[in-house]
């Protein structure tokens, strides 16, 4: 799943390949991507795209004087640019596709969906803020005022564990399963440990961990073309969907806890003591 560096690249690159042209024609092709019907999707149609904006891990166009198109590309979703886009009209119920928008160019982009479960979505809304999930989006934690403060303000009101509490989009936006992970390792954290037990300076560490491993990810996205983006995405991970392999800071292995629909990667020696985490998914089978 594109998570905040990946959508922020995004957001660059197709600032820099949308802005000041007109969207043509957008077409839906999988029925169930959108998810709003008024404005209808034809209302940014003939319209050129003034700027591009990142909510969260949401992606949004603002058009001249029209609605934005918002998307949420979800875990499987992606964005792919096309120049030329193919003449022919898509052919709906066949592959990954879900919309197009075409530019007056000849050029355009798909959004795509890998997978049997479908999430990816758009909305056209006259405002971004009338999308439910960009209405409860926390703070950004790259912005100028997140500071240490906030951070730990924003955790101390919280009785849970940090893995959770760091991937909660209305907690802290832009933030998934990829960076908590990261972020955790950075700061030698254990995923459970329990919001509300951190000391100053462990907020400090975690504050620290938080906005290095984002602008890291993010400066090494910069530039890249949407098309690389997944694959620079995982080459610049050192511990998630890294299970088995050498940690990078100690050589421990690393390890990961299965949930029903996700895992969690973490490094025994950097992050629990040395100790190795109950698989919660096996010990209840065990049961
Ligand atoms: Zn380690």
């Amino acid at each position: 799943m594109p998570e905040l560096p990946e959508v922020e690249a995004l957001k660059d690159f197709l600032t820099e390949h949308l802005v000041g042209h007109e969207i043509v024609r957008v077409l839906p092709v999988a029925v169930s991507v959108l998810k709003t019907y008024d404005p209808p999707l034809s209302a940014v149609e003939g319209r050129e795209v003034t700027a591009v904006h990142r909510y969260g891990k949401f992606l949004g166009l603002e058009t001249d004087g029209g609605p934005h198109l918002v998307t949420h590309l979800a875990r499987a979703g992606w964005l792919h640019w096309r120049d030329p886009l193919p003449s022919g009209p898509p052919r709906p119920g066949k592959g990954p596709l879900a919309l197009r928008v075409a530019l007056e160019t000849g050029a355009g982009f798909d959004l795509t969906e890998a997978g049997t479960q479908k999430r990816l979505a758009v909305y056209v809304v006259a405002d971004p803020a009338d999308v439910p999930g960009v209405a409860r989006l926390g703070p950004d934690p790259l912005a100028d005022d997140f500071d240490e403060e906030r951070l730990a303000g924003l955790l101390s009101g919280e009785r849970r564990q940090l893995k959770g509490a760091l991937r909660d989009q209305s907690l802290i936006a832009g933030v998934g399963n990829a960076y908590s992970d990261e972020i955790l390792h950075a700061a030698r954290m254990s995923p459970f440990k329990p919001t509300g037990s951190l000391t100053a300076a462990e907020t400090a560490r975690l504050y620290e961990a938080l906005r290095t491993t984002l602008t890291e990810a993010v400066e090494r996205s910069r530039g890249i073309a949407a098309g690389r983006l997944k694959a620079e995405k995982k080459s610049g991970l050192r511990v998630h969907g890294r299970t088995g392999e050498a940690c990078p800071v100690c050589g421990d292995t690393i390890r990961e806890v299965s949930f029903s629909d996700s895992s969690l990667q973490y490094c025994p020696t950097c992050q629990t003591g040395g100790k190795p985490l109950a698989d919660r998914r096996l010990s209840r089978l065990l049961k």
